[in-house]
């Protein structure tokens, strides 16, 4: 696997690897598309000055790269991500603001919504038209996808990443970056490494050992380089072992670039550079931004206080370091060509993205809508209360999440989508006039209406609410969290739903026997308050610019949900892997949990979570048998096949998500209960039956080794444990894998 340069297929398709002779023309061998990539930057570099090259280390601006006008090298024109396209426009503080410059977008769920679909395929549409945005807009790269781990609850950017488990997280990846890559637009696999807290994010020294690095914060990143040979890799703000992530050659040098033989450029995250030459040293190839809107944003207090760093790799820094000998003219050389070859891949030279094509398409629109539908996670549903009954006449919507649509978190991510469904307008126009609609807010969230803070103005809405629910067949309480309280940027101080949220679920399930909670966050928020008291939970994340429709036509039984939780939800902070540990003391926190992070950590502990990883429920049932493991018994490096077969036993059609787990039963080292190794999403009529295959190869029973840096498949039986959620194994296996 390693080595495969920059992902075979989108390599092969943009003539990366197809050297050809260069021919005598009038055009200069680097504005030749037919030519070979590597003879193209070749031929482009020995054109350049040595001050040309060191221009190119530094952005030119808030969003592009610098430009060379007498080579005809373009700025790579960049857009935020990753859950649709963000106004590139100025700092987070000038885009979030009503600007002039707004730049509207689909709205994509967030990124633990995709996750929750476990759909590989449904990433790949997804950054397929994200890369049509991209380029619609004029612009050559998107800041996503976001892998970084879920290893606690209360990180403000978990809804951007892919969940808990390094190896759901790695397969989502690919898929995404597949998708936008194919479409010549540049993916940017981010933060490398180990971004899991905002809590003092510029300063934060992490110290984690070099197996928690390799099994649990490396993998969806050696992923996208190694399988989806993604082209640009941004580093983390935090310190990861005593060094920013910006200037540890650790990271950029020996791992990404050695190990894993990344070809493509390393770039900055926003102000996260504190040093010339260590930086360039240790493998950073962009800084960014740069030029005078750096300056200026650079410039303000509150930039300095978070303790942003910016401005060390322009030219008039750099170029006195290479005078002192202090980074090699070949250093710069190596940063520039993995620019240019990124470039020339991309077909940035030959066919610039002019912009002018179409955005928020019906084509756009309908990935958001699929995406938003697969992604909701029925947690509980006693007494078959969803969907809702035909003989329903009539419904109360309520909650401070109804009548708005939180598309996703607050921060760099953001997107303006040019139209947002609310979970209220999705289920009135679903529900026509057969069934009679209220609504009542029920609580407001904290601090967007100050007027609505105060107790007694909560016990007025809450009573509104509760006489809305008491004459309604059913209710339906939206709660959650909105970009004010989970947000890149800082962190929630709590697992509890925002104030009032709990008192109304109360409130309104006395009122309402038949009272269904739909959760509109992007983590795991508690329940235990309530959660024995209402008989349908679910969560809708935050599910982009078409979540109210999703949510409404899952409700009323237009589909069959089949999303899987990414994240355990654990009952209480106490429960969790990292608790203890997080956020820190005096600037450093200690991942003292090691490889046990979310369902590994509640299996080893014996803790049972309010719904583990994997759970969701569905309309249907699957059953599930004959499981064959073949061969029983494999020498070393061979592979396993697993089979199983899936019944879809109910009256609907609808998606399973069937989950291959793997336990190493005698191990040198400490294994977790359970890993995850193979998962399938497959779509089954009432009554069709399916066999699910999966491969395990070396990989999937290897542990890292530290004491050989490397990955270690050790002689073993090993356990194979295949069902519909962590904590719901349905059938066991196993095969012994011998020394010789
Ligand atoms: C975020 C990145 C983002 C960048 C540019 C940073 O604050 O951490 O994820 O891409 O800003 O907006």
């Amino acid at each position: 696997m390693r080595g495969t340069l920059l992902g075979c297929a989108a390599v092969m398709a943009a003539g990366w690897l197809l050297a050809q002779p260069a021919k005598e023309t009038a055009v200069p061998p680097y504005k030749n598309a037919k030519l070979g990539v590597e003879a193209r930057i070749a031929d482009l570099l020995q054109r350049m000055t040595l001050e040309e090259k060191v221009a190119m280390l530094a952005g030119s601006g808030w969003m592009e790269s610098q430009p060379n006008e007498r080579l005809g090298i373009p700025a790579i024109k960049m857009a935020d991500g990753p859950m649709g396209i963000r106004s590139w426009q100025g700092s987070s503080a000038v885009t979030n603001a009503a600007s002039a410059l707004r730049v509207t977008s689909t709205a994509f769920p967030a990124g633990l919504a995709m996750a929750a679909t476990w759909d590989p395929d449904l990433l790949a549409q997804e950054g397929k038209v994200i890369g049509q945005e991209v380029k619609a807009l004029g612009r050559d790269m998107i800041l996503g996808p976001t892998v970084n781990i879920a290893r606690q609850p209360l990180w403000g950017r978990n809804f951007e990443g892919y969940g808990e488990d390094p190896y759901l997280a790695s397969r989502l990846a690919i898929g995404y970056i597949k998708g936008v890559q194919g479409e010549g637009v540049i993916a940017t696999v981010k933060h490398f490494d180990a971004n899991n807290q905002e809590v003092e994010r510029h300063r934060i020294d992490e110290k984690i050992d070099e197996r928690t690095l390799q099994e649990i914060y490396f993998p969806a990143f050696q992923a996208a380089v190694e399988e989806a040979g993604v082209w640009s890799v941004m580093s983390a703000y935090n310190k990861v072992n005593g060094q920013y992530c910006a200037e540890n050659a650790y990271l950029l040098h020996d791992v990404l670039k050695k190990q894993w033989g990344f070809k493509g450029f390393v770039i900055s995250d926003w102000g996260s550079t504190y040093s010339t030459a260590a930086t360039v040293n240790a493998g950073m190839d962009l800084e960014m931004p740069g030029g005078e809107r750096m300056k200026e944003w650079f410039a303000r207090p509150q930039t300095q206080a978070d303790g942003n760093g910016a401005g060390w790799l322009t030219p008039d820094k750099v170029l006195p370091a290479i005078a002192a000998g202090q980074i090699l003219a070949s250093a710069v050389d190596d940063n520039v060509s993995r620019m240019l070859r990124v470039m020339f891949a991309a077909g940035l030279f030959d066919k610039p993205h002019a912009g002018g094509g179409a955005v928020d398409t019906p084509e756009q629109r309908a990935v958001a809508r699929a995406a938003a539908t697969e992604s909701i996670v029925l947690l509980k549903n006693e007494g078959d209360v969803l969907p809702l009954a035909k003989s329903i006449r009539s419904l109360a919507v309520i909650g401070p999440n109804a009548a708005v649509a939180r598309t996703g978190g607050g921060g760099s991510s953001l997107v303006r989508p040019s139209y947002a469904v609310t979970p209220l307008d999705g289920i009135r126009e679903r529900a026509g006039n057969q069934v009679q609609v209220t609504y009542a807010q029920g609580v407001s969230i904290p601090g967007e209406d100050a007027g609505k803070d105060s107790p007694a103005a909560r016990a007025q809405l809450r009573q509104a609410a509760v006489a809305a629910a008491s004459k309604a067949d059913a209710a339906i309480v939206v709660v959650g969290n909105a970009p004010s309280i989970e947000s890149e940027g800082f962190d929630r101080t709590t697992l509890s739903l925002p104030a009032g949220q709990d008192e109304l679920i109360e409130a309104v399930a006395k009122a309402n026997k038949n009272t269904i909670v739909a959760i509109n966050a992007g983590s795991p928020v508690a329940m235990d308050p309530w959660i024995d008291q209402v008989p349908a939970v679910l969560t809708m994340w935050y599910g982009g610019q078409e979540g109210g429709h999703a949510i409404a036509a899952m409700l009323f039984g237009d589909f069959t949900p089949s999303g899987k939780l990414p994240v355990t939800f654990p009952r209480k902070l106490e429960d969790t892997p990292a608790w203890g540990h997080y956020p820190g003391e005096n600037l450093h926190t200690e991942y003292a949990e090691g490889i046990y992070v979310g369902y590994r950590h509640y299996d080893r502990a014996n803790i049972a979570p309010l719904f583990p990883f994997g759970h969701g429920l569905s309309y249907t049932k699957f059953d599930y048998s004959d499981l064959k493991v073949t061969p029983d018994k494999i020498g070393p490096g061979r592979r396993v096949q697993v089979s199983v077969t899936v019944r879809n036993s109910g009256a609907r059609a609808g998606a399973e998500v069937v989950q291959l787990y793997l336990h190493q039963a005698a191990s040198s080292a400490d294994r977790p209960p359970q890993e995850l190794k193979g998962f399938r999403r497959v779509m089954l009529t009432a009554g069709q039956t399916e066999s699910v295959t999966f491969t395990l190869d070396p990989r999937a029973m290897s542990f890292y080794s530290t004491a050989k840096h490397a990955w270690v498949a050790e002689p073993s039986v090993f356990d194979v444990l295949v069902g519909a959620s962590s904590r719901d194994i349905r059938l066991k296996g196993n095969f012994e894998l011998t020394a010789r």
